[in-house]
Formats: C-alpha cells, structure tokens, sequence
C-alpha cells in the first residue's frame, strides 16, 4: 500500500515535533537540520514517515515490541468496545478483560499461576524486586534481600532496574544506585571470559553466578534476574548446560528464579515464552513488549502459586498483602488488547512462523558471513537475531560503534529498519539486532538480507 502525505500537514508536525517534543535515547542536535522522522502509519510489516518513505521495520516499533504486526483492526475494536464498556476502574477491583486474560495466559505457562499488572517493562521488574525484598523482611528476617543481575543483561529505565542492568552507558550518569543489586558475568560464548572452560563453557558459566553467592553469601541472596536470551546487550543465547545449572544452583541456595521476558516472551523466539525452550520453571517471570503488540500499554510479573501464598497473610499486618499499586495496571484497555494479541498468535500460528522464518533468515545471513569477514557471529532464536560485526575475525576486535551506525543509516537509506546493541561500557556495542514482526514472510527476509548486504558490502569495501 501507499501513503498519501497530502492527507496531512506533515511539515506543521515535524516542525510541531522537533520544537516541541522530547525525544527517548535521541540525540537533538541532528534535528536541527533534518528535522525527526514522524512515523505517520503502520500496516503489518511496514510503516510510512510524513514524507511519504515507506521501511520494512525489521525491530517491530524499533524496539522489537509490534510483534503481530501494524494495523490490526480486531486488536484496535477490542480496545475500542473495551473502553466504551468500562475503561477504568483500579485493580484493587477486577475487570472482565484482566481476568480472561490472566486465564488465557497462564494456560501457556504451565507451574505459573499468578498475575499482576503495570504498564511497562521496568514496572513490571520493579514489582518483581519488590515481591523479592518483602519476602525477604518477611521470611528471611530481612536478609535475603540482595538480587542478582547478568552483565550485559537490561531491565529497565528506572533507577532499581537500572540498578539491576548490566549496560554501563545507559546507567552511569544516574548513579547512586540502588544498594543490594550484584553483578554475575554474562554467558556470551563468542566473547567467552578469558580463564573460560571452553570445551563446557555452559557449565562454567553457570558456575560463575554460583562463585558470586558464596564470595556474597547464599543468605544474602533473594533471587537471580535473567533474561532468557540477552536482546538489547547483543542477542546472547546461553549455550548448552547453562540453564540446568543455573536452575540448581537456584534450587542448592534457596534463590528465586526470575525471567525477565520482556523482549523474549509471547512468541519472539518461537516459544510463547523464551524459558520454555530451555526446561527452566521460574518462579517470577516478566513481560511486556509484546504482550499486546504496543496497541495498548500493558506489562505483567507473573508468579508462581507457591510465591503469591507467601503474600497470603501474616501476623504483621504489613505483610499479609503486596502493598504495592500501579494506577493504570490491568484497566481496561491492557489486557483487552492483550487477549486478543494472544488469539492472533494462535490463529496464524506465529510461533511456527517465527521458528520458520527465524531460521530461514539465520541461514541466509550465514552466507553472508562467507562473504564478508566483517560479520564475526550469527546468533539468535526465532525471530530474535544478532548479528556481531568485527574488525578481524581471528582477534574479534569489535568495530567501532559508527560502523555499526553506518549499517543501520545504509538500510534506513533502502528502506529498512534495523536495531543495533547499545553502547556499552566495554565498547561491545558492535551488534546489528533484529526483530520483525511474527508475520514475517520469507520475501520480507530476503528484502531485509538485500539491504544488509548492500550496506555491509558499502561498509566493508571502506574500511
Ligand atoms: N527488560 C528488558 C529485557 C528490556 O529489553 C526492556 C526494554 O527494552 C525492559 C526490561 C524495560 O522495558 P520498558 O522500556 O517497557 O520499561
């Protein structure tokens, strides 16, 4: 389809724009000159900007969240009857969408039972840490209160998530931080620690979080935080024998389990949840995202039975309840948008489609990877894909974070989006990531190939 710039004064809103909105993660100076682009319509995999360019999004809302893709009516008139019907009333009340969903939901998370609503992904971890400390004063006599976090893992914006987030550029200007978030090392095994066992690098991985609650204190200890497979710290996927440790150890020092499945969950790596290929039973698990495609801001920390009991009640009458609200969490709009997200995920059978293609894309862009030496790793699951560029394969020094820019400005050039990994304290910020809608086709990831190799070969022949 086309876009008609004329349906609008598209000159009055970018100048609306730039004077007058503050942008996220966007440096304004730009601006200035160009103007920002104003995304003006979306439709499946596309979207248009008021100049009237059309882009293949290949990160689905730039930060991988439209996950069953633009302009879907059935979503917009579920939220629209919704909010006719009964828009908002706090969650200390239920609500028809809220509990059909929470139903739906967890009949896809077997072991979890429990649902608590916000609106974002920080939110959502931020309730998490929360449950975490309470059981900590209320068990544990208020030890046990320490998480822990993975280097290179992000959990969100706040100052507690950012607190619990191993990506130093986003986290340095706003410290102090929050007391009783440590740090384990991550599991990249391309960038596998020098003292590594690499012939069981999984395992001994794994065996680092555990070398960090004994130098710690196992008493100390509430729960461990991971995302399922790293997103934006460069699309990581731990390997083999990695997650069976980790759920021992957890189970050996009476840690709680937490997911944060904020990017990975309803269907981006193929599994309605990113835990799920590994065998892993959480306790906590996090989302957001793509739990309602961003037709609706919804976020939820869904739990265990086992660990909603302990909020069941107590003699301290402080601590017979989750004394905790979020405003908006759960009405109306969320879960309504959200039961309907999951409906067309099941329909057109995306999961499938996102293993599918997912792998259809890993493929072509290891022939890439023949073709130019600047391409040191492929990895990824389901529509979930990095792809790491270096400046020599054999010493697998990153490139600089421009050249990585300069792909990224070389596709939007040939209309397509793609994401990159964000700087990082350790200057790994070297990643293309990618994550298109769950609708993929296979001429879609070959129009998204096209224009990497066009970029990286305009990249690499400068170099
Ligand atoms: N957790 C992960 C894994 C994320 O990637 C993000 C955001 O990118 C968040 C949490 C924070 O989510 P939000 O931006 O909705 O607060």
């Amino acid at each position: 389809m086309t876009y008609d710039v004329n349906d609008f004064d598209s000159l009055d809103v970018v100048n609306n724009d730039r004077d007058h909105v503050w942008h996220h993660l966007a440096q304004h100076k730009p601006f200035e000159k160009t103007g920002p682009m104003v995304i003006v319509k979306g439709e499946g995999m596309r979207v248009w900007d008021s100049k009237g360019n059309e882009y293949l999004d290949a990160v689905s809302g730039a930060v991988w969240t439209v996950n069953v893709g633009y302009g879907r009516t059935e979503i917009a008139d579920a939220v629209r009857d919704q909010l006719v019907e009964m828009n908002y009333f706090a969650q200390t009340a239920g609500n028809v969408p809220a509990a059909k969903f929470s139903k739906k939901l967890i009949d896809k998370m077997p072991g979890m039972n429990r649902v608590y609503f916000s609106n974002s992904g920080s939110e959502a971890n931020e309730k998490a840490f929360k449950i975490v400390r309470q059981i900590a004063h209320k068990k544990y006599g208020g030890k046990k209160t320490k998480i822990l976090y993975r280097d290179r893992d992000y959990h969100g914006t706040t100052i507690a998530t950012l607190s619990a987030s191993g990506q130093y550029e986003r986290r340095n200007q706003y410290g102090p931080f929050v007391p009783d978030f440590v740090e384990v090392p991550h599991c990249c095994e391309y960038r596998a620690q020098d003292d590594a066992d690499k012939s069981d690098y999984g395992v001994w991985a794994a065996n680092q979080i555990e070398k960090v609650i004994l130098a710690e204190g196992a008493d100390t200890i509430g729960a461990l935080c991971l995302e399922p497979i790293t997103a934006g710290g460069g699309v990581i996927e731990a390997p083999a024998g990695y997650w069976p440790r980790v759920q021992e150890i957890c189970k050996q020092y009476d840690i709680l389990l937490h997911i944060d499945e904020v990017v990975c969950g309803l269907g981006r790596t193929g599994t309605w949840f990113g835990y799920q290929h590994y065998g892993v039973k959480p306790d906590i698990v996090t989302m957001a995202k793509g739990v309602a495609s961003g037709y609706a801001a919804i976020s939820c920390t869904v739990t265990t039975e086992a660990v909603f009991e302990m909020f069941k009640e107590d003699e301290d009458p402080r601590m017979g309840y989750f004394r905790d609200i979020s405003t908006f969490g759960g009405c109306t709009a969320g879960p309504a948008a959200a039961l309907v997200n999951m409906e067309i995920i099941e329909n057109e059978n995306l999961l499938e489609n996102a293993s599918h293609q997912g792998e259809y894309l890993r493929g072509r862009l290891n022939d890439l990877k023949e073709k130019y030496p600047i391409i040191g790793d492929v990895r990824g699951k389901g529509l979930l894909v990095g792809i790491e560029l270096v400046k020599d394969r054999s010493t697998r020094e990153p490139v600089e974070e421009e050249t990585v820019m300069a792909v990224a400005g070389h596709c939007m050039t040939n209309g397509v989006i793609i994401g990159r990994t964000n700087r990082s304290f350790k200057a790994l910020n070297n990643t293309i990531c990618l994550a298109p809608a769950l609708i993929s086709t296979k001429e879609d990831m070959d129009q998204l190939v096209a224009a990497l190799d066009d970029a990286i070969a305009d990249i690499a022949s400068k170099m």
